[in-house]
């Protein structure tokens, strides 16, 4: 019968596997953002859930959020919050679109 050490074991060995699988995972979807001075990050706003995610990591204050309506009318909620990107102080490193838990920021031409 499986101890529970055992258990314990495979669950770390699993958590291992899991998060070289992400690591790995990050690495080649960041090689192919763009980014760059040539490159700012844009906010598709209606997949965005005002998170704060993007806000957190960004380290020039480049992404404000602001209040808007709900757009659905079944939830009792009367401001929404959405993330704008600032493209001034904006340097292109692409820290936001890796953690946007929603996949709502994508990296442009600037
Ligand atoms: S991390 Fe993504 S979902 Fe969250 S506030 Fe920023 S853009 Fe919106
Ligand atoms: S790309 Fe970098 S500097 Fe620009 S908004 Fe995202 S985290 Fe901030």
């Amino acid at each position: 019968m499986t101890d529970i050490q055992d258990l314990l074991a495979r669950r770390k060995s699993e958590q291992r596997r899991i998060r070289m699988l992400l690591d790995a995972r990050k690495s080649e979807d960041q090689a192919k953002l763009k980014g760059g001075e040539d490159a700012v990050a844009w906010v598709k706003e209606e997949q965005c859930i005002g998170c704060d995610q993007c806000t957190i990591v960004c380290d020039d204050d480049a992404i404000e959020l602001y209040d808007t309506p709900l757009a659905s009318p079944i939830l009792n909620i009367e401001v929404n919050r959405k993330a704008k990107v600032l493209r001034d102080p904006c340097t292109g490193c692409q820290l936001c679109v890796l953690a946007c838990p929603t996949d709502a920021i994508l990296m442009i031409d600037r």
